[in-house]
């Protein structure tokens, strides 16, 4: 894991003060930081109007929060490290300090008028993650606890706030948001099981504390603050970095949820009943992974449900509907493919239905439980998506319960 010399005591610290957060190195992380309780933050009165000249800011072992308060004010936040939590840092940089890169989703609006599509919404150093660790003697059994804080550290082991972002001080504490902001959502209930329902969106500080949402998604006003709210995510809490969204997994949620091979095995079970083409009459064949033999594939009527395979039937002129040959109903029509991704399954029931458009199939409570998940989008809006390909769902409710011809012999 590491050598005792990397680590810094708490004492060796400490010119400028305060918060100290606590940072010690593993072999594949950058900085492992983790917050120890609080001492005092300090107010900088700077002889330079440049907040990098600071011992605590230009040193990059040395890990740093400043807030600019005016052109000859900061105040420096300065962290040390600990041996009892690790630092995980997610955001759209390749950097080192970065553990988890993400990337923007296709199609993201964007959060304000003025900034282009093409201009990602996702911070270089969006948030970080701070997980206690199981040491060695510890009750492998106890669950570790993993807190998010919107910013990260970037190589310098620096996050600025600058003059113009949303910030302030209360009991001697220093606090602020990000542009778009890190918004975060946990489950009403147990996500594993299915059923929980969404809970409500908040918003998290970069000193970790829950706020309601701004008015706009990059508004200068901070919402109300949530006291009795925490940032320790649950099984299945979601943080939304403004153009992606991040669903957490706790190992003990995982270990009670599918896996791929359950997964696989249900595409078999699908492909055992032998499901038929009620027009062509062939068997019909779920792929394992979205490739498949043309005319085994299966399509699903969105309205109806109906499952048949590729046939000329039904076409509408004119229009991108066809009519189901079974019930005559017009609708779309889409490929229907496995959501192969386990970690989003609530439960192992098996892929009895399919999200509206993209026709990735799951289990009922599983499509039920994200087709009612609102995902924040644009400056103030929401949609519900398909977490399998984070398309828009369409319709009501979005989805559609499949209807097989199958297990007929
Ligand atoms: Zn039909
Ligand atoms: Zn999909």
């Amino acid at each position: 894991m590491e050598s005792a010399s990397s680590m810094l005591s708490p004492g060796e610290t400490t010119l400028l003060a305060l918060d100290p957060v606590i940072a010690s190195t593993s072999s594949d992380l950058v900085g492992d930081l983790t917050y120890g309780q609080l001492s005092r933050s300090t107010l900088v009165t700077l002889s330079t109007p440049n907040v990098m000249d600071l011992p605590a800011v230009a040193d990059e072992a040395t890990h740093s929060i400043s807030y600019t308060l005016s052109r000859t004010q900061a105040v420096i936040v300065e962290y040390v490290r600990d041996d009892k939590t690790d630092l995980f840092q997610v955001g759209r940089s390749s950097e080192k300090p970065i553990d988890f890169v993400v990337m923007d989703t296709a199609g993201a609006p964007p959060p304000t008028q003025g900034s282009s599509a093409g201009q990602s919404t996702i911070s270089r150093f969006a948030c970080r993650l701070l997980v206690t660790r199981r040491d060695a003697g510890d009750n492998p059994e106890k669950p570790v606890q993993a807190c998010v804080f919107a910013a990260g550290f970037n190589s310098e082991s620096n996050i600025f706030l600058g003059e113009k972002a949303t910030k302030w001080q209360e009991n001697n504490n220093m606090d602020g948001l990000t542009t778009n902001g890190i918004l975060l959502m946990h489950p009403d209930g147990e996500f594993v099981s299915g059923n929980a329902k969404a809970g409500k969106w908040r918003e998290v500080s970069v000193d970790g504390n829950i706020f309601s949402l701004r008015e706009a998604r990059s508004s200068s006003r901070r919402g109300e603050e949530q006291r009795d709210e925490a940032n320790v995510l649950m099984d299945g809490s979601l943080i939304d970095l403004c153009g992606a969204t991040l669903l957490w997994r706790s190992s003990e949620g995982l270990q009670q949820s599918p896996t791929q091979r359950h997964v696989e095995r249900m595409i078999k079970i699908v492909n055992a009943g032998k499901p038929q083409c009620p027009v062509g009459l062939n068997t019909l064949v779920l792929p394992r992974h979205n490739s498949g033999v043309p005319n085994q594939l299966m399509y699903v009527y969105l309205q109806c449900g109906h499952v048949q395979g590729r046939h000329d039937w039904g076409f509408v002129a004119g229009a991108n509907e066809r009519q189901c040959p079974m019930c005559f109903v017009i609708g779309a029509v889409t490929k229907l493919e496995m959501g192969l991704e386990p970690a989003f399954y609530v439960d192992f029931e098996p892929p009895t239905h399919a999200f509206n458009p993209c026709g990735h199939m799951a289990s009922e409570k599983t499509v039920k439980y994200w087709a009612f998940i609102p995902f924040p989008h644009g400056p103030s809006g929401y949609r519900a998506m398909c977490p399998f390909c984070a398309i828009s769902l369409e319709g009501y409710p979005g989805f559609t319960k499949l209807i097989f011809q199958d297990n007929i012999d």
